[in-house]
């Protein structure tokens, strides 16, 4: 079955009881036993929950994946899979990535003794085998990376990783598995913070890993249980409403994101801006390779830190927000909030630069509101 039919359809049959066409919100913590261990399959919903079982179908089917585990958010995911590593072991690490994965990473984990390698997206794509020994086992990658949007070769950082027994990890919440499987192209492990394109609505926060390695899924399925970063029924209903208007979501925000781009990139006021989508951008060629379309996050670049500061703050159609991948378009300056955490990093947000989630507004009026926001800044000389 093709991707939109699967996203309505896989593990979602109307309910065996009822005949409910939607999942039921299976809102319990336990289920009756009729005999010590005989029960329908269920017993205590941090194990397992009907609903989550529902997403957890639907979504790995939706990445190309046999395994699928929901979490409580995107970084309940990350420290779960951060449990397949071992003090001593080391994660070759995007250097533009999530600045709360970075503040795990680096304020967390670090200090108990596990090791970080940053690269710049490129020599991930291009030059990763120098940098890893036996003692890696994760490649951590973002693609496109937030908030610049680079673009690193799945398939390359995937055979690299292999080499040395290292599993490739692809954190998928900019592009959704829409527009691009990261397992079809050689990653072992898929990320994703739902809270994102995949819920779709700025209502719910929550977590996701797809794998097809059975000995990883299995271990995550006892990580699941065990620290218990599980999402409640309510939660997965929402990214499973979600999910089923993914794609004519996406092709808006695709849409709506080259409507913004062509506006910006012509503007006296932008200095640059950063879209994978652009055939100037330095990952072009790879984004139109691995990705179906370039997906709806763009950033840009202004004069100064207080122009960007000033701009994101006079929006009337974008809400000057942190997250991102609703239906509304968010505006925000990461390095003052999404990314504050790498503000002391050698790799922080440029302070000059903006980040936009393009909604799925009309065209016009986000344009518009843009142009509103940009003519309020002086003219560079
Ligand atoms: N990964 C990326 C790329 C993100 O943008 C975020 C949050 O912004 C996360 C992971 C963390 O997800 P959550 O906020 O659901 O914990």
């Amino acid at each position: 079955m093709e991707f939109e039919t699967r996203a309505i359809h896989a593990g979602q049959a109307p309910d065996a009881a009822t005949g409910s066409v939607t999942t039921p919100i299976y809102q319990t913590s336990t289920f009756a036993q009729e005999a010590v261990g005989v029960h329908k399959g269920y017993d205590y919903a941090r194990v397992a929950n009907p609903t989550r079982t529902a997403l957890e179908e639907c979504l790995a089917s939706l990445e190309s994946a046999a395994h699928g585990h929901a979490f409580s958010s995107g970084l309940g995911a990350t420290t779960t899979l951060m449990h397949l590593v071992d003090p001593g072991q080391r994660v070759v690490c995007v250097n533009d990535v999530y600045g709360g994965v970075y503040r795990m990473f680096s304020q967390v984990y670090a200090p108990k003794g596990y090791a970080f390698t940053y690269l710049p997206p490129e020599e991930l794509s291009t030059g990763l085998a120098a940098h890893l020994d036996e003692t890696t086992r994760l490649v951590w990658v973002e693609s496109p990376t937030n908030p610049l949007l680079n673009v690193v070769d799945i398939h390359a950082a995937a055979t690299a990783a292999h080499e040395v027994g290292a599993l490739l990890v692809v954190d998928n919440t900019f592009a959704s598995p829409f527009l691009q499987r990261p397992l079809e192209l050689g990653a072992d492990v898929v990320v994703h913070s739902t809270t994102k394109y995949l819920g779709g609505h700025s209502d719910v926060v929550g977590g996701f890993v797809a794998t097809n390695d059975p000995a990883v899924s299995e271990r995550l399925r006892f990580l699941q249980k065990s620290l218990g970063a599980v999402p409640g029924p309510f939660d997965s209903w929402l990214v499973l409403r979600g999910l089923k208007t993914l794609a004519v979501r996406m092709q808006r925000h695709c849409a709506n994101a080259r409507a913004v781009v062509a506006f910006l990139e012509d503007h006296p006021r932008v200095v640059d801006v950063l879209y994978p989508g652009r055939p100037s951008h330095p990952g072009h060629e790879i984004a139109a390779r691995q990705m179906d379309d370039f997906g709806g996050m763009v950033s840009f670049l202004v004069e100064s830190e207080d122009e960007a500061v000033d701009l994101v703050a006079r929006t009337r159609v974008w809400t000057l927000a942190e997250s991102l991948g609703g239906v509304e378009s968010l505006i925000e300056h990461p390095y003052r909030m999404t990314h504050a955490s790498t503000a002391d990093a050698p790799f922080a947000a440029p302070r000059n630069l903006i980040r936009l989630s393009v909604g799925i507004e009309a065209a016009e009026d986000l344009v518009d509101d843009l142009a509103h926001a940009l003519a309020a800044v002086p003219a560079r000389t």
